[in-house]
């Protein structure tokens, strides 16, 4: 079966930042796109904040196996029923894949349960990815760690539930630390959150960064149908 990826971007600082418009002149959701199709991913769609529904209507999330999620300065200006959505279809079974400053968007608070708040800091730290789980499909290829030579910090304190399985710990030059790439499951879904891609650095050109998001695609998509069966029914066996 050929996985169905839908990339969604707030498609926003493209717009209204020349500075972020020359490294991303189709804009996040595009780099992403083509970066996928370059590992072999070729059923690959955008969807942006500014389209009806946010590009996220419902025969699309039902066509989607998994959704990935860029968003930073409009968390709240996506709607109720659209974070419902996506909600659901990740209790069904749809992957999840949460980049950067998408830590604080509806859908993936809605779905961790907590704040999801970190500090931050914008003055070109370098940050060095350790794989704190080699043999993890997610780091395939990867090796010990690999390095990003500017980039915004995130550290701890990450306020997010402690996750299923931690794959990333970052170091930034500033001496702060971050669980970087961090996988839960919700209902049949699996989600993974991966922290780099600032929208005033390549990041999203960068081949490791690139080949993370190919691998945590893989790792997230449904690899069984499965529904699940509620009520009330009656004893199995009869008595
Ligand atoms: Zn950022």
């Amino acid at each position: 079966m050929s996985l169905r990826v839908t990339v969604w971007n707030e498609f926003r600082h493209e717009k209204n930042d020349p500075e972020v418009a020359a490294i991303y002149p189709d804009g996040i959701h595009a780099a992403l796109a083509s970066a996928l199709r370059a590992h072999g991913i070729d059923e690959v769609r955008t969807a942006t904040l500014d389209e009806p529904e946010h590009g996220l209507d419902v025969e699309t999330l039902a066509s989607t196996d998994v959704l990935i999620w860029w968003g930073h300065l409009h968390h709240e200006d996506v709607a109720d029923e659209v974070v419902d959505r996506v909600q659901q279809r990740v209790l069904e079974g749809m992957g999840l894949v949460v980049l950067h400053s998408g830590h604080g968007s509806r859908v993936f608070r809605r779905l961790m349960g907590t704040t999801c708040n970190l500090i931050w800091r914008e003055a070109d730290d370098t940050e060095v990815l350790w794989n704190v789980a080699p043999g993890h499909p997610i780091t395939e290829g990867i090796g010990q760690r690999f390095i990003i030579e500017r980039e915004e910090m995130y550290g701890e304190h990450f306020e997010v539930p402690t996750p299923d399985e931690l794959v990333f710990i970052s170091w930034f030059s500033g001496g702060e630390v971050f669980r970087s790439g961090a996988c839960y499951r919700r209902g049949a879904g699996k989600i993974f959150y991966f922290r780099p891609g600032h929208e005033t650095y390549p990041t999203y050109h960068n081949p490791q960064v690139q080949r993370v998001i190919a691998n945590g695609v893989r790792w997230a998509a449904p690899q069984v149908a499965w529904s699940s069966n509620f009520g009330n029914p009656a004893p199995v066996i009869a008595r």
